[in-house]
Formats: C-alpha cells, structure tokens, sequence
C-alpha cells in the first residue's frame, strides 16, 4: 500500500518528535504492509513553516537511517500546505511541495470552516495545471453540516482525501457514517493516514481499507488503492467512485470490466 499523508519526518511538526520516534512510525507503516509513504509536514498553519529544501533533505537523512535499520519502507517529499494568502506566489517561488513531485498538491483548511478563498485558490491551481487534493474533508465542521461544499470543490477538479482512522470508525461511529456517505457521493478519492505517531495517530492503512472492502464493495477498494498509486506515479486518479448507489450507470461506462 501508499500512504500519500504522514507526518513521519522527525522535527517538523506535531507528528514524529525525533529519531526514534520517526523510525518506530516507520516500523509500524511496514507492519501495517505500507511500501512507500509520502512526508507531508504541516506548512503554514499558523504554528510550523516548514519550507521545500527542509523537507527535502529531512527526507533524504530519514531514507538512510531506514536503509540503516534495515526497514525497506521508502518516504518521498511532500507537504500539507494550509490555505494561505501567499501560496500561489510561493508555489510559483518553488518554495512548496507537491506530492512526491506529481501534479497533486495537499491542502489543509482550517477544521472550523471552508476559507472564502478556497474555491479561487484551487481554480487557479487547476489552471496551473496543479490537482488540489483537500486534506480530511470529513473532519472540517463546515463540510460535516454541508457535504455540498464539498461536492462544489470536487467540480472545480479538486480531490477528496479520506483520513483512515475516520473511516475506520476509530474518531467514532458519526465520522465513519459521514466518510462513508462523502464515498457515496463521489466527494472522497484517496484514502490516507494522516499518522502522526506509532500508537494514537498510526497508519492503520489495512484497517481502513477493510471496512472500504466490507461496507462499499471491491471495486471501490481498488479505486483507492489504484489512486493513491496514481497520485506518485503523477498519473491520473479515477474520478467515479464505485461506491455510489447507481451502479448500473458505471457498467455502462464499463468501469467494472476494467481488470486488476
Ligand atoms: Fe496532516
């Protein structure tokens, strides 16, 4: 598997607090049966900046103590970029970080509400050439009210990440519902950890992927794991989620025909 939203890399941010800490998070991605993992350091919020050239060589330091112990998990640079007034310029700057060096951006509002600017922001990214990928739509209070806020995003040509501990039920049985419903509505297009330490915040990819296999079907299992391959791989994710309720419209589109 491929986690595409971690904060493993020691010393950034409120995930991996050193060495240590960074390498048993590493042991336990490997455990849950995760091969690659994308470092996505907060940038922005409001407490860490955490600029491109420091993530990179973060993760470079992080690859060889890896190699060191033996762990064959690999971690490629990323970041997850609050929504902020100079983005665009320092993405023009080259001062942020897509993921893994694809066209797929990670953007984080804040948990309270969708910024008034979100919309323009990720237009404008689209027309750049750019694919937002909006981080844990299920836990911002203004999309849990009204998914349609959402949907409106996903319009424009923005993704939806999916943390896996809300999906799994982990955050409680109203998130589950809530994430399971955005599958539904085609609003969600990746699922990602978001782990921020080997015992409360973990990786739990297996865990979330089997209720995915268990309460949406197969194919809508390989829909997730075939798009968070994309997103590395800078190829194109599957837009229409096998979860919706109108099966039939995705047979004639042949969707289900594809094979592996
Ligand atoms: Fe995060």
């Amino acid at each position: 598997m491929i986690d595409i939203h971690s904060h493993i890399l020691p010393f950034m941010d409120d995930g991996a607090a050193d060495v240590e800490a960074a390498l048993a998070m590493a042991q336990d991605a490997h455990n849950d049966g995760i091969s690659v993992v994308v470092a996505t350091p907060h940038h922005a919020n409001g407490v860490y900046m955490n600029p491109a050239q420091e993530i990179e060589a973060a993760v470079k330091a992080l690859n060889a103590k890896l190699q060191e112990a033996g762990n064959p998990l690999q971690v490629l640079p990323g970041q997850e970029i609050r929504l902020y007034g100079d983005l665009l310029d320092d993405l023009e700057r080259g001062q942020l970080l897509t993921l893994a060096g694809s066209r797929y951006i990670l953007l984080e509002m804040p948990s309270s509400r969708v910024p008034r600017n979100m919309e323009e922001t990720c237009h404008e990214l689209i027309i750049q050439g750019f694919v937002p990928v909006i981080a844990h739509p299920e836990r911002n209070a203004e999309i849990a009210a009204d998914p349609s806020r959402l949907v409106k995003l996903i319009e424009l040509g923005a993704l939806g990440q999916l943390t896996a501990q809300s999906i799994a039920g982990v955050f409680g049985s109203k998130l589950q519902k809530l994430s399971l419903e955005l599958c539904r509505r085609q609003a969600v297009h990746v699922i990602a950890s978001d782990a921020h330490d080997h015992v409360n915040r973990p990786f739990g990819l297996s865990e979330a992927y089997g209720v995915v296999k268990r309460e949406l079907g197969a194919e809508a299992f390989d829909f997730f794991l075939h798009n968070s391959r994309s997103i590395i791989a800078n190829d194109e994710v599957f837009r229409a989620n096998p979860a919706q309720s109108n099966n039939k419209l995705h047979r004639l589109f042949g969707f289900f025909s594809r094979k592996g």
